[in-house]
């Protein structure tokens, strides 16, 4: 039980009331699932019980009530067009649509799927379900969260999150990457072992490394305590080394993660 705390005098300010220490106003568009000139939309940075949670952010620094009114009405049509996109995927049966604003001072609504079936998360208690129920599989929350943001590009802006290339069955964790590293110790290099040079990496790769030391909590550790040769190409073909019976074996392949288109 909570006892009901005295009311204060004075309200302290919420965090990022200045824009230079606002979190949205210094996140890059990298951080986004999707963009456009004057809206952002994301994710949480890992997987969250309910099948989808997003955060619809202004770019400019302003809070609901400051909206001018070209911005207002089209926090609207946004509204309406991300409620439908969310809705949109097959575990999702209703969308709630708050704004709290008692934490950060920059806009932004929270998008939350209520899943289909559960009649028990109806109203207003869903927002904390999100974090008893278990995490979705990240897999279908990547896919979910590519297929929100490609209906979101279908009306303009940017999608930032694709697809997972390949579909593991099992996150490429220690299980495959421990016979790797003592293919590596035998003397083979990683052109051998089917993967490219560290010049071949693209800048889509270090960013989905990025996101990936984010979500494992892993920022600023060396690659090579768990990937001896840095995250693989994304071309299946080109990711598969051969193994001394000429069966296709996987390689080194980081785990599924939003690779954020460069165009
Ligand atoms: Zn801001």
């Amino acid at each position: 039980m909570k006892a009901l705390d005295d009311p204060v005098d004075v309200e302290p300010p919420r965090k990022g009331e200045d824009p230079a220490d606002c979190t949205a106003c210094n996140a890059p568009d990298e951080a986004y699932i999707w963009v456009s000139d004057r809206w952002r939309v994301r994710a949480m940075d890992r997987p969250t019980g309910l099948p989808m949670v997003l955060i619809l952010e202004s770019r400019s620094h302003l809070d609901l009530g400051d909206l001018p009114n070209m911005l207002a009405a089209e926090l609207g049509v946004m509204t309406v067009r991300l409620e439908r996109a969310i809705r949109s995927l097959d575990d999702v049966a209703r969308v709630h649509v708050n704004r709290w604003g008692d934490g950060e001072a920059h806009l932004h609504l929270w998008f939350m799927g209520r899943p289909h079936g559960r009649l028990q998360l109806r109203g207003t208690f869903l927002s904390l379900w999100d974090e008893i129920l278990p995490p979705v599989p990240e897999a279908k929350w990547r896919e979910n969260l590519a297929l929100v943001a490609a209906w979101l590009a279908e009306f303009g802006g940017t999608p930032l999150a694709e697809p997972p290339r390949i579909d593991w069955k099992a996150p490429a964790k220690l299980e495959t990457a421990v016979p790797l590293v003592l293919d590596a110790e035998e003397g083979r290099t990683p052109e051998e072992n089917g993967v490219a040079d560290e010049s071949d990496r693209t800048a889509d790769d270090a960013i989905a490394d990025d996101w990936t030391a984010k979500k494992d909590g892993t920022a600023g550790e060396s690659d090579a305590a768990s990937d001896p040769h840095g995250p693989g190409p994304a071309d299946t073909s080109q990711a598969r080394g051969t193994a001394e019976n000429g069966d296709s074996v996987p390689v080194t392949m980081p785990p599924v993660v939003p690779a954020p288109s460069s165009t």
